[in-house]
């Protein structure tokens, strides 16, 4: 069926799986004929790609789909959908089905291919749609995507999420883990690298634990994806420390596309609040890692996720993960206020920390972990490092930006025009807590 001339705009919030989901569905959209417009406002369908994970994420969305009820007023056939991680969980629903009357199609992470299909009979009927699954059995099979750039992608390469930390509403909203097969995760890559693609991001909720049917761990599949050819760059997120083999470290030593870089979230530097959190591991077998890791690649970059004021967090304990950011010298760090997440096991803990408690350790983690990214960056400066260029820099005209293989953000200058997906090499001539500054030299 032709739907000539309609537009869509997609809202994502959350992770870099939510970011691929959309992707996703804005490729399914333009197989409809659909054309993506910037403006909400001109959207005949608009998609909110929701996440559960923050509460602030919770309320940005509900106060976005009040939004929307006026201009479904101006325009009946105006038809607003809602999907991703929130409508997973029944409570969400009801709430959308009680109070957000205007919405026309639910459905969630586990339903996503159906979208079309429910589109088409929203339009054909007139009625609502919603299509929600609690944990498909089936690996998705991943469709024509429409990539925000052309010489990078996200691929997933597993779905789901089989640990239940105690604060976490990801098993809940995703399902249990499966992996796609080694044997259709490279095929896609092949076929992206065809496309002009030089580097992908691997996507999981725990990429450590990819396993497929015959048997291939992770680091077989990050050996396998070295030998494609034409492929520049390999990156993975988001990695358990719990999971991260000796085969994965060995893998940084070995092949040559896989970036210096890794996101390894620790949580907490505080053992009795790891095991609160059931993460499976502590302080000192993190630490562990991270050596292991720096003696194979030495100058690999390390980031992580960090959750301030978990339930029972003692101000010790926050010492003890201040002393661990000191000690790790992180390259930049996620870091977190804990809000509780209806139906997670920590929601229900007695303990909760009282919110200024919670905001003044925040203050404390944001300027330890600025001072460490600063001191990283600061190793940079005079260096040449090699840059594949992501486009014109969003902050200053005429420069252009892109990042290293250690993920570094670097706004340069060049005399001659560039293009997207090009490798230069940079001086570095100057370091900021989250960039790098610097000028284009020849090779
Ligand atoms: S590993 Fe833990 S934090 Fe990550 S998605 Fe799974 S449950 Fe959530």
């Amino acid at each position: 069926m032709s739907l000539l001339s309609k537009n869509y705009h997609i809202i994502t919030y959350g992770c870099q799986m939510n970011e691929h989901d959309s992707e996703n569905i804005a490729g399914m959209l333009e197989a409809l004929d659909y054309s993506h417009t910037p403006n909400p406002e001109e959207a005949d369908v608009v998609v909110m790609n929701t996440c559960s994970v923050r509460e602030h994420a919770d309320k940005r969305f509900f106060g976005m789909l009040g939004q929307f009820k006026k201009q479904k007023k101006n325009n009946p056939d105006f038809i607003i959908c809602v999907c991703g991680c929130m409508p997973q969980q029944p409570h969400i629903v009801e709430e959308i089905r009680k109070s957000f009357s205007w919405v026309d199609i639910v459905f969630g992470t586990q339903t996503i291919a159906e979208f079309p299909n429910l589109l088409m009979e929203r339009i054909r009927t007139g009625k609502k749609q919603f299509s929600i699954i609690a944990n498909n059995e089936e690996i998705p099979e991943e469709k024509e995507s429409k990539r925000e750039f052309k010489h990078k992608a996200l691929v997933n390469i597993t779905y789901g999420c089989n640990n239940f930390c105690t604060y976490c509403i990801v098993p809940y909203t995703r399902g249990r883990e499966k992996s796609r097969s080694l044997r259709a995760v490279k095929q896609e890559i092949i076929n992206l690298v065809k496309d002009g693609v030089k580097e992908v991001m691997l996507l999981g909720q725990n990429v450590n634990s990819f396993r497929d049917a015959d048997g291939n761990n992770f680091a077989a599949l990050i050996r396998s994806l070295d030998e494609v050819e034409g492929l520049e760059r390999i990156r993975f997120m988001t990695s358990h420390p719990k999971d991260l083999s000796d085969e994965l470290i060995a893998c940084f030593g070995d092949c040559k596309k896989l970036c210096h870089n890794i996101h390894l979230p620790v949580q907490s530097g505080s053992d009795e609040v790891l095991r609160r959190m059931n993460r499976h591991y502590n302080r000192q077998r993190y630490m562990e890692i991270v050596e292991k890791l720096r003696a194979t690649c030495p100058d690999l970059s390390i980031s992580t996720d960090i959750i301030v004021g978990f339930p029972g967090e003692t101000e010790e304990d926050f010492l003890d993960t201040l002393s661990l950011v000191r000690e790790v010298e992180y390259d930049s760090a996620f870091t977190f206020i804990y809000s509780p997440r209806v139906g997670t096991p920590a929601a229900k803990y007695d303990d909760q920390i009282p919110e200024k408690i919670k905001h003044d350790r925040f203050d404390r983690l944001v300027e330890d972990v600025n001072r460490c990214s600063a001191k990283k960056n600061s190793e940079y400066l005079g260096r040449i490092v090699t840059v594949l260029v992501d486009g014109p820099s969003k902050n200053d005209t005429g420069a252009w930006s892109g990042r290293t293989d250690t993920f570094k953000l670097v706004n340069f200058t060049s005399e001659e025009p560039l293009t997207e997906g090009q490798m230069v090499s940079v001086r570095i001539t100057e370091t900021k807590t989250f960039s790098l500054d610097g000028e284009k030299v020849d090779a």
